[in-house]
């Protein structure tokens, strides 16, 4: 078993694995930069160790500072959390140079999987179904007006090494896709350093499904059902449930069945989720793995009673995965709201300021996971993910009944959060009636922002 874990993330997601260390017996060692010194997951930690300063790239994204505060505080592994370097394979590379065990896959497989184009021909060669686009990266211009002639308009151009839901571009026809390339490829190299693009088919009126894995180093490999986070503002996710209303048991046995050939085919070790589209008729397209933790993963936790995080742990001290895929029963419904500091009558502008108060929700089927504290000031430097509220319920309809209830009694002063708009969206008839899909939050938004200006203009 690990004996001493270094969190080389912050916010929530530094907290969760503070806990789950601290229920393994597992001492817990948190790197933060100068920006939170403050910090929750820093007061709860067994220790805390300053990395450098608030810039992420001089701190959170310094492989050299966070190995040497493992080594001096004489941590034997590493849990990178989601972002930052969580799928970066140097620095999985590095920690495995120093004897340090990183908590997630392989570097080789994190570099297969931390690539579109290559994650996409791997799971097409293990017979998952891919959305219909390039084989691999686009060498030029005329590749792509080739393609998107074959698949049909509109098409999506992708950063082969993107994230976030940032640096993607739809293109409706030929003068579209002329114009779009050569500022998409700018992008892609200014936000990840590689120009490098995919041409997908862009599918519309779809919804996200993606599916939560878990496999240890001995071959064992289960699924864990899915998440639906069709409710997206700019490919941003911002509420998510598990299950998916859409997703029948049989379609569940399928993709489940698919991701868990699509991993075993790259012998990849820990917790991933695979995302897909699935069309209207129940189609699913994989789209891309992610080889961490998610944001989301507590709903799959809330219907499965499985703990991600402390099973990332088990895994990467080499215990074997004792789960079998009958352990694995979704008896409940789930959804998590993600709180950011952010106003949504301005846009989603970031906000700032001190949080004056703060009560989180509580009461039967709720659960807050937040690094929030009466008096914080969250830092400007990182995401604006103040807290996740997550409730379930037997039927979906409770699980929003009670998230209503729960958004409702969490006070948050001092700081625009995104509550308003998340209270309308659970209440919203489409999305109540679970007809929803990926561009559905940002046309409902439009309606939302009018109404909310007429009110106030009374
Ligand atoms: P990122 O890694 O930047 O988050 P993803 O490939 O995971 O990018 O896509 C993020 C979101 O963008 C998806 O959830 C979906 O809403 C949208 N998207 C991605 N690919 C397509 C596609 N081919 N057609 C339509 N929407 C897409």
């Amino acid at each position: 078993m690990l004996n001493k874990v270094l969190i080389a993330n912050r916010g929530e997601i530094a907290v969760r694995i503070v806990r789950a260390c601290q229920e393994l017996g597992i001492k817990s060692v948190v790197a933060y930069s100068e920006a939170d010194r403050d910090s929750l997951a820093v007061r709860l930690a067994d220790e805390a160790v300053c990395i450098g300063p608030a810039a992420a790239a001089k701190s959170y994204l310094n492989p050299p500072a966070l190995i040497t505060a493992a080594l001096i505080t004489g941590c034997d592994g590493v849990h990178p959390g989601y972002g930052f370097l969580s799928e970066n394979p140097y620095f999985a590379e590095m920690c495995a140079d120093v004897k340090l065990t990183f908590v997630g896959p392989s570097a080789e497989t994190m570099r297969l999987m931390g690539d579109k184009a290559i994650g996409r021909q791997t799971m097409r060669a293990a017979g998952v179904p891919t959305v219909p686009g390039s084989e691999g990266e686009l060498r030029n211009l005329e590749e792509a007006i080739d393609i998107a002639r074959q698949i049909g308009y509109p098409v999506l151009l992708k950063p082969s090494a993107g994230g976030g839901g940032r640096g993607m571009r739809v293109a409706y026809d030929e003068s579209d896709l002329v114009r779009a390339y050569p500022t998409a490829r700018a992008e892609a190299e200014a936000a990840f350093g590689r120009g490098d693009l995919l041409l997908e088919k862009y599918l519309t009126r779809v919804r996200h499904v993606e599916i939560q894995v878990l496999a240890d180093r001995y071959g064992h490999a289960i699924h864990l059902g899915e998440r639906d986070c069709s409710a997206q503002r700019r490919h941003q996710k911002i509420v998510e449930e598990a299950p998916s209303p859409i997703v029948t048991p049989e379609v569940r046995a399928r993709m489940g069945a698919d991701a868990v050939r699509g991993i075993a085919s790259i012998g990849y070790v820990n917790a991933g989720t695979l995302e897909f589209l699935m069309d209207q008729e129940g189609n699913y397209y994989f789209i891309e793995m992610n080889t961490r933790i998610q944001v989301e993963h507590p709903v799959t936790e809330m219907v499965t009673g499985v703990d991600l995080v402390r099973w990332q742990l088990l895994i990467a001290s080499g215990e074997r995965l004792t789960l079998q895929q009958n352990d694995i029963k979704i008896s409940r419904h789930a959804v998590e709201c993600r709180i950011n500091a952010e106003d949504p009558e301005r846009d989603f502008l970031p906000a700032g300021g001190e949080v004056e108060f703060y009560l989180p929700p509580g009461g039967p089927g709720v659960r807050v996971d937040s690094h929030l504290y009466a008096g914080y000031t969250p830092p400007r430097h990182y995401d604006s993910l103040l807290a996740k509220i997550i409730t379930s319920g037997e039927t979906r309809d409770d699980a929003l009944n009670r998230m209503r209830r729960a958004l409702n009694e969490c006070v948050i002063t001092g700081i625009k959060t995104t509550i308003p708009f998340q209270l309308a969206l659970i209440d919203d008839p489409e999305f109540r009636a679970a007809r929803h899909h990926t561009a559905y939050v940002g046309e409902l938004l439009r309606t939302w922002k009018e109404e909310r200006s007429a009110l106030t203009a009374v």
